[in-house]
C-alpha cells in the first residue's frame, strides 16, 4: 500500500520534506522526476540516472498507448522490465497531451476521441480505458483522466470542466483494481479562485492517494501561478503528496516547495540540455556562445557531475557545434544532475530549518551574475 509521510514541515511558509513507499523503492520529497516520455529519459541509461541520484521518473501513458502499445509492453513484462528500470514510475493519464498534440479532439462525458498524431488513427480513450492501460504498464503511480483546462478560458467552461474532471476522477477510482498501484486525483479550475477551491474540496472527497495539481504554467503570468497554488494547497489533506504538473525552472520549483508542492516534472533539464542551453548556480549558460570557444572551465564550478569533472565549456561547445550525440548525452547528464542537487539542496535547508534563507540565497546567487 501507498503510503506519503511528512517528516518535517517548514517553520515559514508551507515547504516540508517527507517520503513515500512504492513497490519499486521509496522516494524522498520534494523530488524532481525526469521526463521518460517514451520509456527512455532521453540520451540516459537507468544506470546513468542512478548515478546521478534519480529516484523515480516519469513515462507519458498517451505516446507508449500509441507506440508501442500497452499491450506489447504487458506482454514483455510491465515497462519497468521493458525499459529496464526498476525505481519507482509515474505514468499521467494522457489527458495532456492528448489536448495539446490533437488540433481535432472531441470530448464527451464518456471521454475524449483524438487522432493519433502518429498515423492518423481515431482513437476514444475514457477515465476507464486509461486506468486499463496504466495497469497494464504497471507503474507504480498513476493518474486519473482529466481535461486540462485551456488558457484563458470563461468561468462557464472552466466550471464544466472541472465537474468533468471530478466525475472522471470518481469513475477511474471505481475502475483500479491493483491496489499496488497508487492513484492520483487531478485538480483543475482555470484561473478564478473559487473553483480551484471547490476542485480541490471535491478531488479530497474522491480520495485518491496523492493530488496532482493541474492546468497550470498554460500561459498565465507567475504570480497568477502562484496564486492558483495557494488556493489550491489549504484544502487538500496533508497527509497526501501534492504534485505540480510539467512545472518547471529551479525558481519555479523553489516557488512551488515554498506554497507546499512536493513533486515535479519538467522536459526542461533534458530538453535543454539538448538545446545547448546549460543550468548553473549562477543561472543560465548558452554553450553554443562564442565566448565558451577557449574556456577551459567546466559548465559550473560547483557541480561535480560526470561532465563538470572531466570536460571544458570549450569541448562542449565543440561537440554541440558539431552535433556530437555526445553532446546531448553530456549535457543532459548536466541539467539532470542539477535539478537533483537542488532538490537535495531543498530537502537539506527544510531539515535544518532555513528554508527562507536557502530561497534567499538562491536568488542572490542569480542576481549577482
Ligand atoms: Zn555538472
Amino acid at each position: 500500500m501507498f503510503r506519503f509521510k511528512v517528516i518535517k514541515k517548514s517553520k515559514e511558509g508551507e515547504a516540508r520534506i517527507g517520503e513515500f513507499n512504492t513497490p519499486h523503492g521509496m522516494v524522498k520529497t520534494p523530488v524532481f522526476m525526469p521526463v521518460g516520455t517514451q520509456a527512455t529519459v532521453k540520451g540516459l541509461t537507468p544506470e546513468e540516472l542512478k548515478g546521478i541520484g534519480t529516484e523515480i521518473i516519469l513515462a507519458n501513458t498517451y505516446h507508449l498507448y500509441l507506440r508501442p502499445g500497452h499491450q506489447v509492453i504487458e506482454r514483455i513484462g510491465g515497462l519497468h522490465k521493458f525499459m529496464h528500470w526498476d525505481g519507482p514510475i509515474l505514468t499521467d493519464s494522457g489527458g495532456y497531451q492528448v489536448f495539446s498534440l490533437n488540433a481535432l479532439r472531441e470530448i464527451s462525458e464518456e471521454g475524449v476521441t483524438f487522432k493519433s498524431h502518429i498515423d492518423g488513427s481515431i482513437h476514444l480513450i475514457t477515465p476507464e480505458s486509461v486506468i486499463h492501460i496504466q495497469e497494464s504498464l504497471g507503474a507504480d503511480i498513476i493518474t486519473c483522466l482529466d481535461e486540462c483546462t485551456p488558457y484563458p478560458a470563461t468561468y462557464e467552461y472552466t466550471q464544466r470542466s472541472l465537474e468533468l474532471t471530478i466525475n472522471w476522477a470518481k469513475r477511474s477510482k471505481a475502475t483500479k483494481t491493483n491496489n499496488h498501484q497508487a492513484l492520483f486525483g487531478i485538480i483543475q479550475g482555470g484561473m478564478y479562485r473559487d473553483l480551484r477551491e471547490r476542485s480541490a474540496k471535491e478531488m479530497v472527497e474522491v480520495d485518491p492517494d496523492g493530488y496532482a495539481i493541474g492546468g497550470l504554467s498554460v500561459g498565465e503570468t507567475k504570480l497568477l501561478t502562484w496564486e492558483m497554488i495557494e488556493y489550491t494547497i489549504p484544502h487538500l489533506l496533508p497527509d497526501r503528496p501534492r504534485y505540480i504538473m510539467g512545472i518547471g525552472t529551479p525558481e519555479d520549483i523553489v516557488e512551488c516547495v515554498y506554497r507546499g508542492v512536493d513533486m515535479f516534472d519538467c522536459v526542461l533539464p533534458t530538453r535543454n540540455a539538448r538545446n545547448g542551453m546549460l543550468f548553473t548556480n549562477s543561472g543560465k549558460i548558452v554553450i553554443r556562445n562564442s565566448a565558451y570557444r577557449l574556456d577551459e572551465d567546466p559548465i559550473d564550478k560547483d557541480c561535480d557531475c560526470y561532465t563538470c569533472r572531466n570536460y571544458s565549456r570549450a569541448y562542449l561547445r565543440h561537440l554541440f557545434m558539431a552535433g556530437e550525440i555526445l553532446a546531448s548525452r553530456l549535457n543532459t547528464l548536466h541539467n539532470l544532475y542539477h535539478f537533483i542537487c537542488l532538490m537535495n539542496d531543498i530537502r537539506q535547508a527544510i531539515f535544518e530549518d532555513r528554508f527562507l534563507q536557502f530561497r534567499r540565497d538562491f536568488y542572490h546567487k542569480r542576481c549577482n551574475t
